[in-house]
């Protein structure tokens, strides 16, 4: 008996095809596995049902199929989905479904933890501990595609990383993911619809560029001052604004795809004119748009949004200069499933 038995999610069609063909087998048959495997998901080799009981058990021999599962569920009032997912070492991830009138999007996590200190987030104090591998993402989109065609009758429209962690520190396999979530062989979906948030690394984003990835940027930027975001973001100490706004130039030279910065407005940290004005002269440097999102409280007391008027002199100065701004509202608030709020609680 093999003690180690290899995940065969691990292997290329062509390895797979490889595979069969040195087992005496035709290469064919490593298609129709992958196959079952990528685009119709199963999770057991007795479900590839093609296949002859003598295949099945050979596999069954020789591999394992690393599967995520939806280890617990909530369910909103406004109809937000968030799951806890078990990983195949049992360390777990959330994923949430967010429906509205016109899309069903999923908000997907790429590290277990994250290794940057947002003084907002509540991931940040999970600490990061490990990265997710590309299946580990891509089926995390599989399970809350699923729930969405069960519970909403539609399929998923739309995909975001903003769960736990940052993707662009483990760009590699979110990038692997994203060429599987796109690809005709697993979920065929149009990278136009798949949003990556990062809290802003210049080197990565210029990577993606040069990458030419197809999918849309968003950055946490909530504030265009270098102390303030520093005190917020500490790794902006590091990765200061004028190395952010000339990756992000690079990005939409390279991309000719407009940014969105993702702003949280809090009281007494960012809600003063000279924060507006910060911001209005970021937002000139690279095409962009605006979303101020509500903070979600993590029950910390350190942070209060900013009230309704200091956010409408955002909007107002944004606009007069041509800059579009969004609102946007947050979902799944009551089981702590919104921005930032994914901490494992439950
Ligand atoms: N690490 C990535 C993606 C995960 S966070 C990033 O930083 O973009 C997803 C979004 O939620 C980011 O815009 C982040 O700044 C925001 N966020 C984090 N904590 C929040 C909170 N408590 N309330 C509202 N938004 C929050």
């Amino acid at each position: 008996m093999k003690l180690d038995k290899k995940d065969i999610r691990a292997l290329t069609k062509e390895q797979l095809q490889h595979f069969f063909v040195s087992s005496g087998d035709k290469a064919f048959r490593g298609t129709q596995v992958y196959e079952w495997l990528w685009n119709k998901s199963v999770h057991t080799f007795d479900e590839m049902t093609n296949l002859s009981k003598e295949t099945r058990e050979m596999l069954a021999n020789n591999f394992v199929i690393n599967h995520v599962e939806v280890d617990s569920m909530q369910k909103s009032n406004d109809g937000t989905i968030k799951n806890a997912i078990k990983l195949h070492d049992g360390l777990i991830v959330e994923s949430v479904l967010i429906p509205t009138e016109k899309r069903t999007t999923a908000c997907v996590s790429s590290q277990v933890g994250c290794s940057l200190d947002c003084k907002f987030c509540a991931t940040a104090r999970l600490k990061r501990m490990r990265n997710l591998n590309p299946d580990e993402i891509y089926d995390q989109v599989v399970a809350i595609n699923k729930q969405s065609q069960l519970y909403h009758n539609r399929k998923l429209t739309n995909i975001v990383f903003m769960g736990m962690g940052e993707p662009l520190m483990n760009y590699n396999n979110v990038l692997k993911a994203i060429e599987k979530i796109t690809s005709p062989e697993g979920l065929g979906m149009s990278s136009k619809r798949i949003t990556l948030s990062t809290s802003g690394v210049p080197k990565m984003i210029k990577k993606m560029a040069d990458d030419q990835v197809a999918f849309n940027l968003a950055v946490s930027l909530h504030s265009a001052i270098d102390e303030v975001r520093t005190s917020i973001m500490p790794f902006n100490a590091t990765f200061t604004l004028d190395n952010l706004r000339e990756a992000l130039a690079y990005w939409y030279a390279k991309t000719k795809s407009k940014i969105t910065y993702e702003y949280v407005v809090w009281e007494g940290v960012n809600d003063q004119k000279k924060d507006i004005d910060a911001l209005v002269k970021f937002c000139k440097h690279v095409p962009c748009k605006v979303n101020l999102i509500e903070y979600n409280s993590i029950d910390d007391g350190n942070f209060k949004q900013a009230n309704t008027s200091a956010i409408n002199k955002y909007i107002s100065s944004l606009e007069a200069n041509g800059i579009t701004v969004k609102v946007r509202r947050s979902r799944g608030k009551d089981i702590d499933a919104a921005c930032g709020q994914l901490a494992n609680k439950s």
